[in-house]
């Protein structure tokens, strides 16, 4: 890549120039604001909005704000704009920052110096179900392998319709839930602590501008309104899910909390690692059919690590190509019905799972719902998690020399 910046960027940085994630930040001393990263920086978007850098783009004020709801209503068009004047700012070739001291000193802040906040107001949330490997296993644990997947599975984006208010951004602890489970021997349900408290590594898009009520999105415009990708953590109570879940789905197993990483990766810097969607194995119908229908190469790992642990151990790796439905048919089958999306709406991936024991993404397929428990470095053992447990899941593209990060959704359990 040719592309250089006069800061100073580690080789092994998430955040180089290629990048650019966009985030909602509160530094020590001022208000909410959008930036980006850049190396270990925040490039700080309001004090260039006010420096008049933006007037090319729009007119309305889009980064003086505690989110990119407004940033991530105008569309495709205006993101590359934006791109291309940030790129231009932070190159090696520009001097506006590069010679200003002043300047310099004022729009960019430490990241260790600031606290990142959720990156949008998230209207409504839907988790999708997309990984073969992830429903294949867990309908092997409930109904045998010939029958692990549902009719419709390879058919349709299975989803269902998750809490907006309780998504939190990485770093917030997570209250192990209270609620009714039945335990298999007992004749009626016991209200108390979730027993069995798991993690699901997944990611997750924001939508950029919406649709109205009543006019689908077809698949071939389905990226016009994907602004970019995070890491999510899906946490999840299987003993209370297990309980409550038939006959309409998961409900207080799930909106106790899911976490966010804290930057939106954009599919212009993802453009490098995009491929083909493999073939399905059924045709699917037309409103879901892509002319080039693609998926992005992410490599994904979630870490663990308990209160005994200096430092944390990694318990699965997997990627974003495991998803057997692509983003846009995520999209596509959202809208079929004239269902609207609005910007800041976050639809989710559902946990992704590999082909393999060692790419699993949740507790409940590592341990086969309890039956192998994980066997730690630290000598411990863990079937579900426990208080003071923190899990953290990461994700990279590695490119020719460069990498573009998506940083960490991390959370740790403390006790009901
Ligand atoms: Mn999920």
């Amino acid at each position: 890549m040719d592309l250089q910046s006069f800061i100073n960027i580690r080789p092994d940085s998430e955040f180089p120039i290629q990048n650019l994630p966009y985030g909602i930040f509160k530094p020590r001393d001022g208000a909410t604001r959008a930036g980006v990263a850049i190396g270990d920086l925040i490039l700080d978007l309001s004090l260039l909005e006010e420096l008049g850098h933006f007037r090319d783009v729009t007119s309305q004020q889009i980064f003086s704000s505690d989110s990119l709801n407004v940033f991530m209503a105008l569309g495709r068009p205006s993101w590359k704009k934006t791109r291309d004047i940030l790129q231009r700012l932070l190159s090696a070739e520009t001097a506006t920052l590069r010679d200003n001291a002043e300047l310099r000193a004022r729009v960019f802040h430490k990241q260790s110096e600031v606290t990142m906040q959720l990156p949008a107001r998230i209207g409504d949330y839907t988790d999708f179900y997309s990984s073969y490997h992830h429903a294949h296993n867990v309908g092997t644990m409930l109904r045998g392998p010939e029958n692990a997947l549902m009719p419709n599975w390879k058919w349709l984006p299975v989803a269902y319709h998750g809490r907006a208010s309780s998504i939190v951004v990485s770093g917030t602890q997570v209250k192990r839930p209270r609620g009714q489970t039945k335990p298999p021997d007992a004749n009626s349900p016991v209200y108390g602590p979730s027993k069995s408290l798991d993690f699901e590594l997944e990611t997750a898009f924001f939508i950029g501008p919406g649709n109205s009520l009543g006019h689908p999105v077809s698949i071939d415009k389905a990226e016009d309104h994907i602004f970019g990708i995070v890491l999510m953590n899906d946490w999840s109570a299987r003993d209370i899910q297990t309980w409550e879940y038939q006959p309409l789905g998961p409900f207080l197993a799930k909106n106790f909390c899911t976490s966010i990483s804290p930057w939106v990766v954009t599919l212009e810097a993802l453009e490098p690692f995009r491929k083909g969607l493999p073939a399905q194995d059924r045709p699917p119908l037309s409103y879901l059919k892509h002319a080039a229908d693609f998926t992005f190469d992410i490599q994904l790992e979630a870490r663990l690590q308990t209160a005994k642990m200096t430092e944390p151990q990694t318990i699965t790796r997997t990627n974003f190509r495991n998803l057997y439905w692509s983003i846009a048919q995520q999209l596509a089958h959202h809208t079929v019905n004239g269902c609207n999306l609005q910007p800041g709406d976050l639809l989710a991936s559902g946990t992704i799972s590999g082909p393999t024991e060692e790419s699993r993404g949740c507790m409940l397929e590592l341990t086969w719902r309890g039956a192998n428990p994980l066997k730690l470095g630290s000598g411990e053992i863990r079937k579900w998690l426990e208080d003071g447990d923190t899990v953290s899941i990461t994700g990279y593209c590695q490119g020719d020399g460069y990498r573009i990060g998506f940083g960490e959704v991390n959370g740790r359990i403390i006790s009901a």
